[in-house]
């Protein structure tokens, strides 16, 4: 039961699986010259649950509180597997036959052996230990960068929107908010003035703070929109598409295992797009509820954004609304109004924490 439950809990995040899942046959055992098994197999005697991507044939195990990244290799050939984002094993490779996927017993064995040694450590212990540790906030642009410009002429006043005064006010406040909710938690800004951070500053300061096992930080840069037609207007959440490849791996701590480092990429490209699209959609659904109708959502999307595409952790991209569209322009220089969007990113930002300390950085129980 536990192990269908895990499935069943991959399959929801990984379509992609259920896909594969679907076409995935069992071969005649009499047509097997070395021992292996199918997929279907595997996940049961491993009682696992499994992401695989097909482009880069590679795939992630949840086995427990376990996680093992491999590729697909050719029959018969030995490669490495990792176990647990660090641990290197040496093993006979699973292998694709007429499109589905083979697992040598000899990797099953393998797999069970690594597993043996390490204790259960219970649960609920397991679990505590996986938490977000920072959240870090980034105001779009600054200084010399205003970021879009738009100006209106309301009720005979000029009212100048601007995209960069617009961001900091809005995350001062998101920051001052997390801060209180969550003492323990490091709550960084990219930066609390008029000042301009390049957009490589903004990412190593993300990417340099320090983290213990399964802590994970949250990347929010928040923006206003801009667009030639003045109707445009609206919220919206981006996030990086799962197909698009990062180098989150340093390099530096895999010297001796060069060939694992896609496998890891790719197991962490997995874990963070999906963590990230789960960001978007709460904060999404806290602007619905306390922005209600005043100002439209234009939906999560996805894109390379310079900023969430260097991030080495799940990240999102906020657009507040158009500087271009007079009435978001009015609501963004309403100070009530943008207390209205820091509230709503504060309980979106809130949520995912919830659900991810909850679920244990969301492994399958
Ligand atoms: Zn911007």
């Amino acid at each position: 039961m536990a192990a269908g439950r895990r499935t069943q809990r991959l399959m929801t995040r990984m379509p992609i699986l259920l896909a594969l899942a679907l076409c995935v046959s069992t071969l005649p055992a009499q047509n097997r010259t070395v021992e292996t098994y199918s997929l279907d197999e595997t996940l049961k005697e491993l009682e696992a649950g499994l992401r695989w991507d097909p482009f880069f044939s590679a795939g992630v195990f949840t086995l427990g509180d376990h996680r093992l990244a491999f590729y697909a290799g050719e029959p018969g050939e030995q490669g490495p597997v990792l176990l647990d984002g660090g641990k290197v094993l040496t093993l006979s490779l699973p292998y694709t036959e007429g499109g589905n996927l083979r697992f040598p017993a000899a990797f099953l064995a393998g797999v069970r052996g690594a597993l043996s040694p390490i204790p259960d450590q219970g649960r609920e212990r397991e679990k505590s230990r996986f938490r977000v540790a920072a959240i870090i906030i980034d105001p779009g642009h600054g200084g010399k960068d205003s970021g879009a410009l738009g100006t209106h002429t309301v009720k005979g006043k000029t009212l100048k929107s601007v995209e960069k005064d617009i961001a900091l006010a809005v995350c001062g406040r998101l920051a001052a908010r997390l801060r209180a909710a969550y003492p323990e938690k490091r709550v960084l800004m990219t930066r609390t003035g008029d000042t301009y951070p390049s957009l490589e500053e903004r990412v190593t300061i993300a990417n340099q703070v320090d983290l213990k096992e399964n802590e994970t930080i949250i990347y929010l840069s928040v923006h206003a929109n801009a667009s030639r037609n003045k109707n445009a207007r609206g919220y919206e959440v981006w996030y990086l598409p799962p197909e698009t490849r990062r180098e989150l791996i340093d390099r530096d701590r895999y010297t001796d295992s060069v060939e694992v480092i896609p496998i890891l990429n790719a197991m962490l490209e997995e874990e963070f797009t999906f963590e990230s699209v789960r960001i978007g959609q709460f904060i999404l659904d806290r602007f619905k509820e306390t922005l209600g109708g005043k100002i439209p959502s234009r939906g999560l999307k996805a894109e390379n954004w310079y900023v969430v595409r260097n991030a080495r952790m799940p990240a999102i991209l906020v657009e507040l609304g158009f500087v271009t569209n007079p009435d978001d322009a009015v609501l963004m220089a309403d100070p009530a109004h943008l207390k209205l969007f820091s509230e709503a990113l504060y309980k979106g930002v809130a949520d995912f924490v919830t659900e991810f300390e909850r679920s244990g950085g969301y492994i399958a129980p």
